[in-house]
């Protein structure tokens, strides 16, 4: 497949772009290296290049893109709130409507507060559970990632392991200290770290279902014994849904599993594809946000009107009866088969999924939590990724990424992908 365009618009970018790009997690560092393909549009779960060579689409950004490139509904949406001004500086209805979409769905987010990103919504959520509490210490995942403020690159998946920097540069010992990690689904090491520090805990920061070392299930009672213990110990549980909330069901990874948190950060899916973030939990613990308490977190361009109806159209359109079920079919039928044609050309693989987000993991060992996924074939991941590039098949150029699956996918995509995978891993 010529990428002539890409290259040199690569070798462009690179003189005035750091790296080249926006987001580390677009390189192509991870996976040999060269130029990451420059989009020029999108449509449903096509991509077209600068080449104009075509790609379907199982990045989805990752993650925001549920309903593919370009859905009409959304775009309308947006193009009406661009045409009525996209930013006033004061609240509006469509705030009240959003915030009230969400909470309906999310209970247990009962007062409600937009920001732009992920990364602020997780910020936030632990700045108010250090006011609310008193402590200063968290506990995350390893592996998990939870966006690029300062706390929480200690250890993070995704982008930063990808490129073989976990525990970033630029962050000072002192705040290092005050973040413990401990494995995902080891709930023995979990009691033995609150054991230790629990009053000085404020809060244990959890993906669900992880989203940022592929995708791995929470083991039974492992949320519910991280609740019981944090709430034994006086800290608070933050549930990190950036990834998870709208994915697998119309509302949070906390109501598919029956669990619930004292906060939740959201972002990605809400915004139907434009920047958005926002944080919720209890109205005592949220009362100590600013106006009304001393926590303060702001934004300019919080609560904009684009992003605010793009999420709205977003939800909406996820609304519609069959959308989640019409998605699990699809990861299923490209999972297994994915699977089946693996074990045929005698490759071993693991397969975590979950709905229509799924991971393929180049390993006969169970991926369950990060030392499961750093232990992954990496340079056969890579062959993999570059192959089913050059068949048209976009994924993230990352052993540690999910493929997703959208409503803009359809039985015909799957088929196509899946005649691409048996050659790919004929040639592999
Ligand atoms: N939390 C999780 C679970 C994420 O996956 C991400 C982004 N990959 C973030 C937070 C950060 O979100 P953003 O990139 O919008 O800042």
């Amino acid at each position: 497949m010529n990428r002539q365009t890409s290259e040199r618009l690569y070798e462009q970018a690179q003189q005035v772009i750091v790296g080249g790009v926006n987001s580390p997690s677009r390189s192509f560092k991870a996976v040999g290296g060269g130029a990451p393909v420059f989009m020029e549009r999108g449509e449903g779960a096509y991509f077209y290049d600068v080449d104009g060579n075509r790609y379907i689409d199982y990045l989805a950004a990752y993650g925001p893109l549920i309903h593919g490139h370009g859905n009409k509904h959304i775009a309308e949406a947006i193009s009406k709130a661009a045409l009525n001004g996209t930013l006033y500086g004061t609240p509006t209805t469509l705030e009240i409507d959003f915030a009230t979409m969400i909470r309906d769905v999310i209970p247990s987010m009962e007062k409600i507060r937009f920001v732009n990103s992920g990364t602020e919504a997780v910020m936030t959520t632990i700045r108010v559970a250090r006011a609310y509490t008193g402590r200063n210490k968290i506990i995350k995942f390893a592996g998990c990632y939870h966006g690029h403020s300062d706390l929480v690159l200690v250890a993070a998946g995704s982008g930063p392991s990808t490129l073989g920097i976990p525990d970033s540069a630029g962050i000072p010992q002192s705040i290092a200290d005050d973040v413990i990690t401990v494995p995902f689904n080891d709930l023995d090491a979990y009691q033995a770290a609150m054991d230790k520090w629990g009053d000085q805990i404020a809060a244990v920061l959890v993906e669900p279902i992880v989203g940022n070392f592929g995708i791995v299930m929470p083991e039974h009672g492992f949320l519910q014994g991280v609740n019981e213990i944090t709430h034994a110990h006086g800290a608070l549980v933050i549930y990190d849904e950036v990834i998870t909330a709208f994915r697998f069901m119309y509302g949070g990874a906390q109501n598919l599993l029956g669990v619930t948190p004292d906060m939740t950060a959201l972002g990605k899916i809400i915004g139907g594809g434009l920047p958005i973030g926002a944080y919720g939990g209890r109205v005592d613990i949220m009362e100590q946000v600013a106006p009304l308490g001393p926590a303060y977190q702001a934004g300019t361009m919080a609560g904009n009107p684009a992003s605010i109806a793009a999420g709205i159209a977003c939800l909406g359109e996820l609304q519609k009866p069959g959308t989640y079920e019409r998605m699990n079919d699809l990861g299923r039928l490209l999972a297994e088969g994915l699977k089946d044609q693996a074990r045929r050309h005698g490759h071993k693989v693991t397969l975590n999924r979950c709905g229509g987000a799924f991971a393929l993991y180049f390993t006969d060992r169970p991926v369950k939590n990060y030392e499961d996924a750093k232990a992954v074939d990496g340079d056969k991941f890579a062959r993999f990724f570059k192959l089913l590039l050059d068949e048209g098949i976009l994924l993230a150029p990352s052993k540690y990424e999910a493929w997703f699956v959208s409503t803009a996918h359809t039985p015909e995509d799957i088929s196509f992908t899946l005649q691409a995978t048996e050659r790919v891993f004929k040639a592999l």
